[in-house]
């Protein structure tokens, strides 16, 4: 007959020896793949638990997925930092902690000066099974109407405030980051009369290179621009896609 098991205890937190890092239960965690080439899993900590000397000590995880794990795989709006919060929970030894990490809402993530190794982000919440993702829908932004991919620079047109990719608009991220003004293509004719306007008002100015735009001066460092080290892009309702289902 089977010994009757130990019965196992909850640890608020526990000490990693190899990293001497503590972790406890919400905690985002790198974890060692069962594939050496694959980059390391990305968990957050539910309950860690021990048996009753205190040994044997495993994490309940619920596993963030990166989006080449998931069923429609990687696609060109995805960030390189970017998981999803799957409906995948496991439990794993907590030997297998390489380090501990971040996962920012998608939010904070674009207001980070710097993005370390150990941050990510998640704006999709995935169901393993069937490859749906929550929300389902998503902003998308451009000619090319995709989601919002905060590793890529974009511009903001003055006239209809959408945002452009400089490739979509046939220019180098060098040449968006120098520029002065930007209206779109459906904008362009009615900018330019309106810069020609604001050109004439600032006649006078001494500054050559201040434009008067909507009550204050505006150079060309003011043009607004996107990529992972500024803010988000407002949420344009009337420019949802429903993500398709895998
Ligand atoms: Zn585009
Ligand atoms: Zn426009």
């Amino acid at each position: 007959m089977a010994k009757p098991k130990a019965p196992r205890r909850t640890l608020d937190s526990y000490t990693v020896k190899p990293i001497n890092r503590t972790v406890k239960a919400g905690d985002c965690v790198l974890m060692r793949p069962s594939d050496q080439g694959k980059p390391s899993y990305v968990a957050r900590i539910e309950r860690i638990e021990a048996d009753s000397r205190g040994a044997n000590v495993k994490v309940h995880v619920r596993w963030y997925y990166r989006p080449e794990e998931s069923l429609g795989g990687r696609r060109q709006f995805h960030g390189s930092k970017e998981v999803f919060l799957s409906d995948h929970y496991d439990v794993q030894s907590a030997d297998t902690i390489e380090g501990k990490c971040t996962v920012h809402s998608f939010k904070s993530y674009t207001k980070l000066d710097a993005v370390g190794n150990d941050d990510f982000f998640c704006r999709f919440e995935y169901n393993s099974s069937t490859g749906a993702f929550n929300p389902d829908r998503v902003a998308v932004y451009c000619k090319c109407e995709m989601p919002y991919n905060p590793d890529d620079l974009m511009v903001q047109c003055e006239g209809c405030s959408d945002w452009f990719h400089p490739a979509c608009i046939e220019m180098t991220p060098e040449e968006a980051k120098r520029l002065d003004h930007f209206f779109c293509e459906g904008c362009s004719s009615e900018g330019q009369k309106k810069l020609q306007n604001s050109h004439n008002a600032s006649r006078n100015s001494d500054t050559k290179h201040k434009h008067y735009v909507s009550g204050g001066y505006k150079t060309a460092s003011e043009v607004n621009f996107k990529s992972k080290r500024s803010g988000d892009l407002e949420l344009q309702w009337w420019k949802l896609v429903v993500l398709p289902r895998v």
